[in-house]
């Protein structure tokens, strides 16, 4: 069951997914839809079991008709981006999970004196849309520099970095209900908080228009260069992550509060706390995602003994646990 607003996502047990369903994924989507998928090689932590099925449309049309088809048979949907935020369950997904296939990769741009309005397709990696503004002079997205992953998993994470996020130049979402319905979202019916979007239950993102303003292109060159070298110095790029593994608590830094708690260098099997940053697990090679978790378990228990504070994942445990 896919829900923006939950930590753990956990689709009710079946015993895998009903023929019809089955034969109507192979029917749709032909080679687009694959059984067993091994999620691992769809997640940035290297880390996750198989999908019961793994589902590719390219247009809405097709989405749509996916969402109705197990909203029908009552199978669960969980929506895969870029993977980079998420841990998957050893014992992978029960149902359907759905990756937004090329048809999601448009983008347009309508430029009107110092204002711009883009619409992007929800699998446009994030990182292209923030070159592509930059390089057109247009302000607002330099933040992401070096946030990896897919436009659609960055606006459900409210993604953001050196003060930015991702909500404030939104101006609407377009996408489909868990039964199929295809929507539109206006700015005011959207509440974006910190690494968070409240979504309808089991609405998919298919795309965004975001306004943007003229802005001086050697400030703007500026900050993402600097964000640059910061993710470089501060950030253990050579393994498989998922980033952030804690939020920020208010008024301080899930990081600071980690590191002083000790965790740097702690491992189960081949996970590991980064020695670079506290608040990164890094897959040093065949670390599962139990492993991951019972770090996780200790971090946390590390953290409350001596600060009295609980942390919350950042990252979303999905699958069968
Ligand atoms: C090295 C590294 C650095 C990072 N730095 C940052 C950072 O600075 N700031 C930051 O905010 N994050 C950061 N992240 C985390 C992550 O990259 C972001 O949260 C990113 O926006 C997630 O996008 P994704 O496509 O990978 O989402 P996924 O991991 O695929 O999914 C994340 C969540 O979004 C949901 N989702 C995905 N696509 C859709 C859709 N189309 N419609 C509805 N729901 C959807 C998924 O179901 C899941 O719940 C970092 C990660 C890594 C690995």
């Amino acid at each position: 069951m896919r829900s923006a607003a939950q930590t753990i996502e956990e689709p009710e047990a079946m015993a895998g997914l009903p023929e019809n369903v089955r034969e109507g994924l192979v029917e749709r989507f032909g080679a687009r839809a694959r059984f067993d998928e091994p999620l691992w090689r769809h997640t940035s932590f290297r880390i996750g079991g198989p999908a019961d099925a793994w589902v590719e449309p390219e247009g809405v049309g097709e989405l749509a008709g996916l969402f109705a088809l197990a909203h029908r048979a009552a199978v669960p949907v969980l929506v895969l981006g870029g993977g980079t935020n998420v841990l998957v369950a050893d014992r992978g997904v029960r149902g359907v999970v759905v990756h937004l296939g090329g048809g999601f990769q448009f983008v347009d741009w309508t430029i009107a004196g110092e204002d711009a309005v883009v619409r992007a397709g929800a699998a446009v990696p994030f990182k292209k849309l923030v070159y592509d503004a930059v390089a057109r002079g247009f302000a607002g997205l330099e933040f992401g520099e070096g946030i990896p992953g897919s436009l659609g998993g960055g606006l459900t994470m409210n993604a953001g970095a050196f003060g930015g996020e991702i909500g404030r130049v939104v101006e609407a979402l377009e996408g489909v209900h868990a039964d199929g319905r295809v929507e539109q979202l206006a700015r005011e019916r959207l509440t974006f908080r910190y690494r968070r979007l409240d979504l309808p239950a089991g609405w998919v993102i298919s795309a965004v228009r975001l306004r943007l303003r003229r802005g001086d292109s050697t400030e703007m060159e500026r900050r993402v260069a600097r964000a640059r070298a910061q993710r470089k110095k501060n950030q253990p790029l050579g393994f498989p992550n998922a980033g952030s593994i804690f939020r920020n608590p208010p008024g301080a830094f899930a990081g600071r509060l980690l590191e002083e708690a000790g965790v740097k260098g702690l491992e189960r099997g081949g996970a590991r706390v980064s020695e670079l940053h506290a608040n990164f697990i890094v897959n040093r090679g065949g670390a599962t995602a139990e492993q991951v978790r019972a770090l996780m378990d200790e971090m946390r228990e590390r953290v409350w003994t001596r600060s009295g504070i609980r942390l919350q994942p950042e990252v979303k445990l999905v699958g069968e646990w």
